[in-house]
C-alpha cells in the first residue's frame, strides 16, 4: 500500500524586543543566572503584568508578513501546567483571540509551488531554564528566559515531506528576519519547532494517529526525524510490533531514533481560561496602518528590482537580498553614491572578508551605509586609493560614526596629486634596484612590478596607480 505523511508545525520564535513581555526586565540572551529577573517575571503573588507594546507590534508584523487576518481585539489566557521552570504554574499565552489567524505562506520545492495555510499566530511568554549539570543530584533554575516574548506560528497540517518542511521553515526564517521580528537563531534557540506527524493510506481523508516531536532546533535534525518517524508509522500500520499512540516523543539525533516521552495532553488538560490580570489589547485603525506601512519589501521583490533597476547580476542581487542588513546598507550607500555596482562590490567582497574574519554573519552588519557611499565616492574619484579605502572600511566596522573623508585626511590616506613628489620617489626606487631596471629593459615586463610596489609603499598607497605607472615607465625609458 502507498502512504502519505501529514505534517503540521508549531514554530516558536523569540521576538527582537529589548524587554520581556509583561515587565521591564531585559529580554537579551545571556547574562549571569537570574540576572534578568523581577518579582513579576519570577511569579511572585500580587504582581500585575503590563503588555509590552513592542510585542504586539511584532506579533502584528509577523501576522501581516504571513498574510494573516489580524484580530483587532486580542486577549491573553492562562495555560495551566506545573513545572519548576514556570514559576506561576501557568503560562500566559493566547487561546481564544490570538493576534493573527488564517494566513498563507507560499513555498517552492522541486515539485513546484504550494501554499501552506497558517492556522494562527499567538503571543506568549517563554519558560525559564533548568540547569542539571552544575552539582550532582541538584537542579538549578534560571529565570532569565522566563517571560521572554515569543510568537508561536501554528500551521495547518498541509506539509507532506521533509523537503516541504525545510522549504517552509526557510521561508519563515527569511520573512521574519527581513521584517526584523526576530533574529531566528536556531543555535541559540530563538527559533525552534514542534513537528506533528501522522501517516495515512494515500488518498484517505481520515487523519492517522499523530505524534509530536518537541523543541527541534536544527533543519538537518528535523529532516532526519521526519524520515525516521514516517518509517516508524508505516511499519506500525503494516502490522509491525508497535501500536501507535498519540504522544509526545523526543528525537535523539545522535542515535537517530525517537523515544516516547509522555502521552499527549489535550487542550482540555491545560484549563485554558482568560487571564483576568491582562487587559485585552485593542488595535485601532491608526496602529494597524502604522504596522502595515512599516512592512519591508519582500526579499524576492527587492532581488528583481536590484536586477532591473540597478543592473546588478542575478548572483549579486541574490546574495545581497539574503540579508536585510546588507540590503539596508546597499540602499543607503547607493543613495549617496549613485553607484550600484560599486556598492555591491564593496559589500560582497571587502565587507564580507571583514565579516568572515570577525566570524560575524551578514545580519550582524552595522556599518553606516551613507558613510559607505561617501567612501565609494572618495575611491572612485581617485581621492583615496583602493587599498587605503579598505583600511577605512575596517575602521568603519569598529566605529559607526566615522566620516570617511575626515578619517582619510587624519590618517594620511589622501592621494597625492604632487607629481614632483612621485617623480622623486620613482627616481630613488630605480636607483635602489638596478637589476629590475636591467631586466625590464631586456624585455621582462613584469620586472617593473617590484619597483612599482616599492614606490606605492613609499607613497603609503596615496597615489593613482595609472599615474605612477606612467611616470615610472617614462623614467626608465629615459635611462
Ligand atoms: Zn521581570
Ligand atoms: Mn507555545
Amino acid at each position: 500500500m502507498k502512504y502519505e505523511t501529514v505534517i503540521g508545525l508549531e514554530v516558536h520564535v523569540e521576538l527582537a524586543t529589548e524587554s520581556k513581555i509583561f515587565c521591564s526586565c531585559s529580554a537579551k540572551f545571556g547574562g549571569g543566572p537570574n540576572e534578568h529577573v523581577c518579582p513579576a517575571c519570577s511569579g511572585m503573588p500580587g504582581m500585575l503584568p503590563v503588555v509590552n507594546k513592542r510585542v504586539v507590534d511584532l506579533g502584528m508584523t509577523a501576522g501581516m508578513m504571513l498574510n494573516c487576518h489580524i484580530n483587532r481585539t486580542t486577549t491573553f489566557d492562562k495555560k495551566s501546567y506545573y513545572y519548576p521552570d514556570l514559576p506561576g504554574a501557568y503560562q500566559t499565552t493566547q487561546w481564544f483571540a490570538p493576534v493573527a489567524v488564517n494566513g498563507l505562506v507560499e513555498i517552492e520545492t522541486s515539485s513546484g509551488k504550494k501554499g501552506i495555510r497558517i492556522k494562527q499566530i499567538h503571543m506568549e511568554e517563554d519558560a525559564g531554564k533548568l540547569v542539571h549539570d552544575i552539582m550532582p543530584d541538584t537542579t538549578h533554575v534560571d529565570f532569565n528566559r522566563t517571560s521572554v516574548p515569543l510568537i508561536e506560528i501554528v500551521s495547518q497540517p498541509d506539509l507532506s515531506s521533509a523537503e516541504e518542511v525545510i522549504a517552509y521553515l526557510e521561508r519563515l526564517h527569511s520573512l521574519l528576519r527581513f521584517a526584523k521580528v526576530s533574529d531566528c537563531r536556531w543555535e541559540q534557540g530563538s527559533m525552534r519547532c514542534d513537528v506533528n506527524l501522522s501517516v495515512r493510506p494515500e488518498g484517505s481523508t481520515k487523519l492517522g494517529v499523530r505524534t509530536e516531536m518537541k523543541n527541534m532546533n536544527s533543519l538537518a535534525a528535523i529532516a532526519r526525524a521526519i524520515e525516521y518517524e514516517t518509517a516508524r508509522h508505516i511499519d506500525a500500520l503494516e502490522g509491525g510490533t508497535e501500536v501507535l499512540v498519540q504522544e509526545t516523543r523526543r528525537w535523539d539525533d545522535v542515535r537517530g531514533k525517537s523515544y516516547a516521552m509522555r502521552t499527549k495532553e489535550t487542550a482540555g488538560d491545560y484549563h485554558y481560561f482568560p487571564d483576568p490580570n491582562v487587559m485585552p489589547v485593542v488595535i485601532d485603525d491608526e496602529w494597524y496602518a502604522e504596522i502595515k506601512k512599516s512592512l519591508p519589501e519582500l526579499p524576492e521583490v527587492k532581488r528583481a528590482r536590484y536586477i532591473t533597476e540597478y543592473g546588478l547580476s542575478e548572483y549579486d542581487a541574490g546574495l545581497l537580498t539574503e540579508s536585510r542588513a546588507l540590503c539596508d546598507c546597499f540602499e543607503a550607500a547607493l543613495a549617496v553614491s549613485g553607484k550600484a555596482k560599486d556598492a555591491a562590490n564593496w559589500l560582497l567582497s571587502d565587507t564580507m572578508t571583514i565579516l568572515n574574519a570577525k566570524k560575524m554573519t551578514s545580519d550582524m552588519l552595522k556599518i553606516n551605509g551613507a558613510a559607505l557611499g561617501e567612501l565609494i565616492n572618495l575611491v572612485s574619484e581617485g581621492t583615496v586609493g583602493r587599498a587605503n579605502g579598505r583600511k577605512i572600511l575596517a575602521a568603519m566596522f569598529d566605529d559607526e560614526s566615522i566620516s570617511p573623508a575626515k578619517y582619510a585626511e587624519e590618517n594620511g590616506y589622501i592621494v597625492s596629486r604632487d607629481t614632483s613628489l612621485i617623480e622623486s620617489v620613482v627616481a630613488a626606487a630605480i636607483a635602489a634596484d638596478p637589476k629590475a631596471v636591467a631586466d625590464y629593459k631586456s624585455g621582462k615586463e613584469k620586472a617593473i612590478m617590484s619597483i612599482f610596489g616599492r614606490c606605492m609603499k613609499e607613497l603609503r598607497g596615496n597615489c593613482d596607480p595609472q599615474t605612477l605607472r606612467e611616470i615610472l615607465i617614462d623614467a626608465i625609458n629615459r635611462i
